[in-house]
């Protein structure tokens, strides 16, 4: 077996490989696409093309194919073979600049949100030579962004590279105003971490619910649940051992730092988290662990649930999406300096963030907004989907000295000066970690723990670096003008910001009810609890005003993503009534009407053979279940009149309809067939059971 520093990126077409297969020219323009986002010229792109064609053709490739995330969240590919007709009947295998840098896969199958037939475009891929090609099953994937003709995004890379862009466009105003010249580019970085179940193939196959929809819609809550809490840091089974092995072999071949495992508190649930990369890589390699995820899982007799609730009742699953900002020479922004002006500047992104996040809470909170992650947010260990920030009890002592300009215990009796003062280091400290915020900062970065499992990233950070892009903007713009001392008009402009947006700002128990009351209440924050309510946000005038003045997205992009959403949300929803109105009609219901015809004729023989026996015991289990067999018939009836009823045209009201009526139905449906499971023998259920499942790896 190779070592990992072997096999770390070895199906990877990375620097290391650059600089051993390109000549120096070639490779220092190429360079400089990746670092400056220059044009890439054909000849340059021809080069690299030969190159990447005999490095993917030596480790077993045989075809290419542009590699891109549409909007309908698994990624995309077309594959081409790199076999090309040559004289003699031979072939040779090759590969042009022009098929490197841009493709045209059949947009028409890729949902669009009417944005094709507004503009009547083709959609096409263009390189993103910032992520690193990589070979997967013998096919040499190329990270691509997805376009139509003109130029509005059809994917999720898109726009991430464009908010990315804004921020480091405001971000750099604002550190020059900090005398800082040196620094040329200030990127987002992310490190998500991924929660995942895995459940046994043999019974999942047995499970309609989870082939169909990837979450379980009956199911009574197990004898034992997670209550005990022994599962999280346990010891990790062989089984999943030998999953994790290969898994973290797989994604190091593709270059992807996979670095800590661990159970998670659900039964059956765990956790991978990769190291922190530069934000559109994060996201590509997010995606990529998603489907190496699946796949391995496959080989061990697994199946990996990236569904955000799979089982009611028991913890969810969710990406907890570390986000920072740093320079190109290597300084986090978010985290406090040695130097009276690095913590002046670091305060100063700080309460950007501070001011992004309550500005725009309705953008972070519907980024993260499906039909599987309603479920999770307010549930259980989830986030609730009410926004708020937990920064600790040191950094909040700080900005409460600042904001009232009371002494802080840090600089003993004076208040703090800015650009005068030292503050302490912030580094967390485990007591003090808050698992129940949504936007924690965790001594040097921001953790946003609504994300779904099953999203991507990237609609998340969009949406992050977008708001705080406009938070810089507006610092940027009234620092720049301004006349007299700048650690004044600092002070002033954070004091300022704090007062205005502390609303946000929340180191309780997100998940107590009086914290809700309090956050809708007096501080007037949103609770956005449902996908249809959520998007309403990204068509409020001044969200719309700011992603595009960022340029972001434009609004027939807008209006294109939210058509998007709430028709997956539309579809997810359906298929789930869909498939329980069947499982309950040819599963349940014979299960339960057999076992109570066996309870019957079990009576009518005791009473023959002995009518003096007691037959108390199974009739009153054979009236109970005929009852709940009736309530389960209704309910399905009344399931299947309102799948009917959902045919709005207007895609916004149906999904109010689905949010009002079908997914009622559902529960409604769901109560008693659960009901029924707890009294049915177990020898007559037709599907595993919760318990089976959750401890069947
Ligand atoms: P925890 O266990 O508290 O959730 P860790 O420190 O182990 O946190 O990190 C969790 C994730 O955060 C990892 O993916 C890690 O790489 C990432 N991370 C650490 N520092 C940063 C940073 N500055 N910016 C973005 N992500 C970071
Ligand atoms: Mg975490």
């Amino acid at each position: 077996m190779s070592t990992v520093p072997e096999l770390f990126g070895s199906m990877v077409f990375d620097d290391k490989v650059m600089r051993a297969r390109l000549s120096a020219d070639i490779y220092h323009s190429l360079k400089d696409t990746i670092r400056q986002g220059k044009k890439l010229d054909l000849s340059v792109a021809n080069a690299v093309a030969d190159a990447m064609c005999a490095w993917a053709v030596e480790n077993g490739a045989t075809h290419f194919t542009h590699w891109f995330q549409p909007l309908t969240g698994i990624t995309a590919e077309k594959h081409d073979g790199f076999i090309s007709p040559a004289p003699d009947s031979h072939v040779i295998m090759k590969f042009s600049g022009k098929e490197l840098i841009t493709g045209e896969p059949d947009a028409s199958s890729f949902p669009s949100g009417g944005l094709r037939a507004t503009f009547e475009a083709r959609g096409y891929t263009a390189w993103d030579p910032t992520s690193y090609a990589f070979i997967k099953e013998k096919t040499l994937c190329i990270p691509t962004a997805f376009c139509s003709y003109g130029g509005e995004a059809l994917d999720k890379k898109t726009p991430l590279l464009r908010s990315m862009e804004a921020l480091n466009r405001e971000a750099l105003r604002v550190l020059r105003l900090f005398g800082n010249a040196d620094v040329k580019r200030v990127v987002t970085n992310v490190g998500p971490e991924q929660e995942y179940f895995l459940v046994d193939r043999e019974m999942y196959l047995k499970r309609k619910d989870l082939i169909y929809t990837g979450r379980t819609l009956f199911g009574a809550k197990p004898p034992k649940g997670q209550e005990l809490e022994d599962h999280y840091f346990g010891a990790i089974k062989p089984r999943v051992k030998a999953y994790m092995e290969e898994l973290n072999e797989e994604l190091w071949k593709l270059g992807i730092y996979a670095k800590t495992e661990h159970n998670e508190v659900a039964p059956g649930q765990h956790e991978l988290a990769p190291i922190f990369t530069v934000s559109n890589i994060a996201a590509d390699h997010n995606q990529l662990t998603m489907e190496v995820m699946k796949k391995v899982a496959r080989k061990h007799g697994l199946v990996c649930l990236l569904h955000e609730k799979p089982f009611a009742g028991v913890n969810g699953s969710g990406k907890h999406n570390n986000w920072s900002m740093s320079t190109d020479t290597g300084v986090n922004l978010l985290s406090p300096g040695d130097t009276p002006y690095e913590n002046a500047q670091f305060l100063l992104f700080l309460v950007a963030v501070i001011k992004a996040v309550d500005e725009y809470q309705g953008l972070l909170r519907l980024s993260v907004a499906s039909a599987g992650n309603d479920h999770r947010l307010g549930a259980n260990e989830a986030p609730p989907a009410v926004i708020s920030i937990f920064l600790g009890d040191e950094l909040s002592a700080v900005l409460d000295a600042i904001e009232t300009d009371s002494p802080y215990a840090g600089t003993s009796v004076r208040r703090i000066r800015l650009g005068a003062d030292v503050l302490p280091r912030f580094n967390r400290d485990a007591t003090d970690r808050n698992r129940t915020s949504p936007f924690a900062f965790t001594g040097n970065k921001f953790e946003f723990r609504m994300v779904g499992s099953n999203d991507s990233i990237s609609c998340a950070n969009i949406m992050i670096n977008a708001a705080v892009a406009e938070a810089l903007r507006q610092f940027a713009d009234e620092l720049e003008g301004a006349q007299g001392d700048f650690d004044e008009r600092l002070h002033a402009l954070i004091k300022k910001n704090i007062t205005a947006h502390k609303r946000i700002l929340f180191n309780g128990n997100g998940y107590d009810e009086a914290w809700i009351a309090e956050a809708t209440g007096k501080r007037g924050l949103l609770n956005l609890r449902t996908t249809p309510d959520a998007l309403q946000m990204v068509l409020v005038p001044e969200n719309i005003e700011m992603l595009e003045r960022h340029r972001v997205f434009s609004e027939a992009e807008i209006r294109s993503r939210y058509e998007i959403t709430l028709e997956n949300y539309v579809r997810t929803v359906r298929i789930e009534a869909l498939t329980m109105a069947d499982m309950a009609k040819k599963e349940i219901l014979p299960a339960v009407l057999r076992y109570a015809g066996d309870l019957a004729a079990g009576v009518n023989e005791k009473k023959k053979a002995a009518p003096a026996l007691s037959c108390r015991t199974d009739t009153k289990l054979l009236t109970k279940l005929s009852a709940l067999a009736d309530g389960i018939d209704g309910a399905v009836e009344n399931l299947e009149k309102s799948i009917d009823g959902c045919s709005d045209p207007d895609v916004t009201a149906e999904a109010f309809y689905i949010r009002d009526d079908l997914l009622n139905r559902m529960a409604e449906l769901r109560a008693l067939c659960d009901e029924a499971e707890t009294l049915t023998a177990a020898s007559y259920w037709p599907f595993p059971t919760y318990g089976d499942l959750l401890f069947g790896v």
